[in-house]
């Protein structure tokens, strides 16, 4: 048991209590020595003082129809200016990258691609499948799907087998809880409804383990991040609140691309927000 109170194992995360020493991953063969200062994981404040690498955040992706909101396009991108997005970030040689990496990067210090970019996709709607994954693949891009499992198979949503197919061409299936409440008001059994089940859901679907969340809405606690530390989670993403400083992995910042934005604002949002 860690001096923080976790009473499981997460030999691979360390906290940053000042008595705590680093915890060492299992060693490396010495055959394989160049991989030996990346297998050693370091401190919250060395993850936490690490260049945030930008991560897109979309939701829909549409053309506007005159009864959305101002506020709904936010959350709204037309087709056209994802279109537009994702050719710019090519053309400008920017490289998708996935959580895992992330990760490996954050605790490891593994190197990343060069000028990475992570593009992550929220709530499960169908456009995301059949809009973004085919405009992405024009390009060799890969993204990252938070699935809230209850809109699995509805109208307007994805499928089981739309998520099934995303993770075999080498997308990450993240957790978006179940029916997309607020993990800050969570108690007792919502932590089984809301995040164990719809975890086994996704495993099930995509014979792979689910290891990254997205809070909904962006919000979170510390509670929150102890729970999901505890159940095995690598790294959990959120919007653009403050980061807590003795969980930077469990806090990665992410900006949402509102509808209205054109390219020099999506250039400057990208270089200033990380
Ligand atoms: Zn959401």
């Amino acid at each position: 048991m860690c001096n923080l109170g976790c009473t499981d194992s997460h030999s691979r995360v360390v906290h940053s209590t000042p008595a705590m020493p680093t915890e060492i991953a299992p060693a490396v063969s010495a055959t394989n020595s160049t991989a030996i200062n990346t297998n050693i994981a370091v401190d919250a404040a060395t993850i936490f003082n690490r260049p945030q690498v930008p991560i897109l955040c979309y939701h829909q992706i549409r053309d506007w129809r005159p009864t959305d909101s101002k506020r709904a396009k936010d959350y709204i991108v037309p087709r056209s200016k994802f279109d537009e997005q994702i050719k710019w970030l090519a053309d400008n040689g920017y490289h998708t990258i996935q959580p895992d990496q992330l990760y490996d990067y954050l605790l490891y210090g593994r190197e990343l691609p060069s000028k990475p970019i992570m593009i992550s996709f929220d709530d499960s709607r169908i456009e995301q499948f059949t809009v973004a994954r085919s405009e992405m693949s024009k390009y060799g891009f890969k993204g990252v799907y938070f699935i809230m499992t209850v809109s699995l198979g509805r109208p307007g949503y994805m499928t089981k087998q739309d998520v099934k197919q995303l993770a075999e061409e080498g997308n990450t299936i993240g957790s978006h809880t179940w029916n997309h409440s607020n993990v800050k008001n969570y108690s007792g059994d919502d932590w089984r409804i809301q995040v164990d089940k719809p975890s086994e859901e996704l495993e099930k679907i995509t014979g792979r383990p689910v290891k990254y969340f997205a809070y909904p809405f962006g919000l979170w606690n510390r509670q929150a991040v102890e729970q999901l530390e505890r159940r095995g989670f690598k790294a959990a993403f959120q919007l653009s609140a403050k980061r807590d400083p003795d969980y930077p992995q469990f806090c990665v910042r992410r900006v949402i691309v509102p509808g209205e934005w054109n390219i020099p604002t999506f250039q400057r949002w990208m270089n200033n927000s990380f």
